[in-house]
């Protein structure tokens, strides 16, 4: 691509061996300088695309990070000077011309990947950290992903449809942003969660299949793979199954990974969500290892061990090649296992016993021969091995034993290639509340799954038995994001809306304008989200989304560079008819 300008006639990264004897205008910063006596100096400026080396050859006042354009003449290096880790390295520019764009003080942090930097400072001074590859590389990752998933989606037939970020509140579950109106004091704007209603409005509206890559923002507490406000690729279609909507989102997450990886992914396998549970621990399994959970609960129907008698045991099995464990990592992990909530971890290790295989240590002694030898043939566990188990109430093996895995298995991002997964089936309720109302898994416009809609007049536990037609795309044990088949049928809309205790006039003052659209010829209809975010920081290798985000917030919420958020001043208020309390003591 020809990047030349009124400024510059080449990009510095960009020259060669083929550039030879030509006249050139690079502009850029100043990478680095080494000086050789009083007037020589060598500069490497740079640009995105790379650095070039600049021998100047008069006074100059050059430092690092001083914004320069360079006029001089493409020279080949000396042979024994050349620099093979370097794109430009055979060559160099014999500088005639000099021009100061810009001076710099001294950058706040040095520039090479080498250092590691208080990412408060980084984000501080983020237009300095930008220039770093890393970041450079980052971004356009992230470029080259949202062109890729656009042209994955309008290939499909999916139309761009804008919606509001003013809005009333959405369903999602999370706590709202909100913003006061001026001219209804007292009133409060939401920002979206996600455009979830609007999407289904545009299919009542006869756009057949309309997406999106959506701003959307939730007012929860921040890790390293959520921010207050996220992209989310928003997509909604009329009369399909879930499988339609399985289709398309993985041709679109096929395109990034291939506009990126150069290789395109063929596999989107499928899990229900209560097989990922029982073999992983997890709705949103990392299918990059094995250590699956295996089921020991039959071996310990009747057993005198005490630990053992519970109403689910299973456990897990370290392999012999893994770096043994110490006897404090050990205990650390018992610790660890206690604070998710189990009563304890039983480990042993697998030894050369005089029959075979047998378990040492720990709680062996407590079980049968029988017991033992079941044991390791469940686990398919050899001398070397160790083995973890946790014996109590099912949901809380699954989740000890899921985090346990992830403890002791998981590879570092950039490992293992990609694994996707479609979690499918998931419960429409998540448990039973106080007060006996479920509480739901997802919003309140799921379809539960038609041979389940029986169990709906049920209640009570029964409601935990729905599956509902919602699903979740995994890719290395993140959730992606996650889609339904919506309600288009008022009577099981209102059974849901009775269940989950929201009365008429609740419906009315939240989802009124849904529910009013309803009337008027709803067709069956469908979608997904996913947070690209999450998508590009896979994609980039790195654990953190707000290495992939230009200006994220830190943590704990806060905006280093601006100083969002910040007060506003009385007349502000006024105005917005609010007044602040003083803070909490
Ligand atoms: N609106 C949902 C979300 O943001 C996704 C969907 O159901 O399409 O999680």
């Amino acid at each position: 691509m020809d990047l030349s300008t009124s400024l510059r006639t080449d990009m510095c990264g960009q020259l060669t061996a083929a550039d030879d004897g030509r006249t050139v205008t690079v502009c850029g910063w100043v990478d680095r300088r080494r000086e050789h006596g009083e007037h020589l100096a060598f500069i490497d400026l740079r640009d995105y695309t790379g650095v070039v080396q600049c021998v100047v050859d008069e006074k100059h006042d050059l430092r690092s990070e001083f914004v320069a354009r360079m006029t001089g003449t493409v020279r080949r290096r000396p042979d024994d000077t050349a620099n093979t880790n370097l794109a430009t390295g055979e060559i160099e520019i014999d500088v005639a011309d000099i021009e100061i764009l810009a001076e710099a003080e001294p950058p706040p942090f040095p520039l090479d990947e080498r250092t590691d930097v208080d990412e408060t400072i980084r984000l501080r001074h983020r237009y300095v950290d930008m220039r770093k590859e890393r970041m450079q590389r980052n971004l356009r990752l992230r470029a080259t992903v949202n062109s890729a998933v656009r042209r994955g989606m309008e290939e499909q037939g999916f139309v761009e449809v804008e919606t509001p970020m003013l809005i009333a509140s959405t369903p999602e579950g999370a706590r709202d942003f909100v913003v006061p109106s001026r001219k209804e004091p007292g009133s409060f704007y939401a920002l979206p969660q996600s455009p979830q209603l609007f999407k289904q409005l545009c299919m009542i509206g006869g756009i057949d299949r309309y997406y999106q890559i959506a701003r959307c923002l939730r007012d929860e507490d921040l890790r390293a793979d959520r921010q207050f406000e996220f992209m989310q690729l928003d997509a909604e279609m009329t009369f399909v199954s879930q499988e339609d909507v399985f289709a398309v989102i993985s041709h679109a997450v096929a395109n990034a990974a291939e506009a990126v990886t150069g290789e395109r992914p063929t596999e989107f396998p499928r899990i229900t969500w209560q097989e990922a549970q029982e073999r992983f621990g997890s709705d949103k399994p990392d299918t990059r290892f094995g250590m699956e959970l295996v089921e020991l609960t039959p071996i310990f129907t009747g057993t005198e061990a005490r630990v053992f008698q519970a109403s689910c045991v299973k456990g897990i099995k370290m392999d012999a090649g893994v770096e043994a464990l110490s006897r404090n990592q050990i205990d650390a992990l018992v610790e660890t296992c206690q604070r998710w909530g189990a009563k304890g971890l039983a480990w042993m290790k697998v030894i050369d016993g005089d029959d075979g295989p047998a378990l040492d240590a720990g709680v062996a002694k407590f079980l049968s021969a029988d017991e033992s030898s079941q044991v390791i043939a469940a686990l398919d566990a050899a001398p070397g091995d160790m083995v973890f188990l946790v014996a109590d109430e099912r949901r809380l093996v699954r989740h000890v034993l899921g985090l346990l895995r992830l403890e002791l298995g998981r590879p570092p991002v950039n490992e293992g290639g990609l694994n996707f997964l479609w979690v499918v089936d998931f419960p429409l309720f998540e448990t039973i509340g106080d007060g006996g109302k479920p509480v739901p898994a997802h919003h309140p416009f799921t379809m539960p799954h038609e041979e389940d809609w029986g169990l709906l007049d049920e209640g009570g536990d029964a409601l935990l038995d729905v599956r509902s037609q919602a699903y979740d795309l995994v890719l290395n044990g993140w959730e992606l994001g996650s889609g339904s088949i919506r309600i288009n049928r008022p009577d099981i809309q209102n059974r849901i809306f009775e269940l989950l205790g929201i009365g008429q006039e609740e419906r009315q003052a939240k989802f009124g304008f849904l529910l009013d659209a309803f009337r008027f010829g709803a067709p069956p209809h469908g979608g997904f989200a996913f947070g690209m975010d999450r998508l590009v920081a896979l994609l980039a290798g790195e654990s953190n989304i707000r290495e992939v985000i230009a200006f994220p917030k830190t943590q704990s919420g806060s905006d280093p560079l601006t100083n969002a958020p910040t007060p506003v001043d009385a007349a502000h208020l006024d105005e917005l008819g609010l007044r602040v309390l003083p803070p909490a003591t």
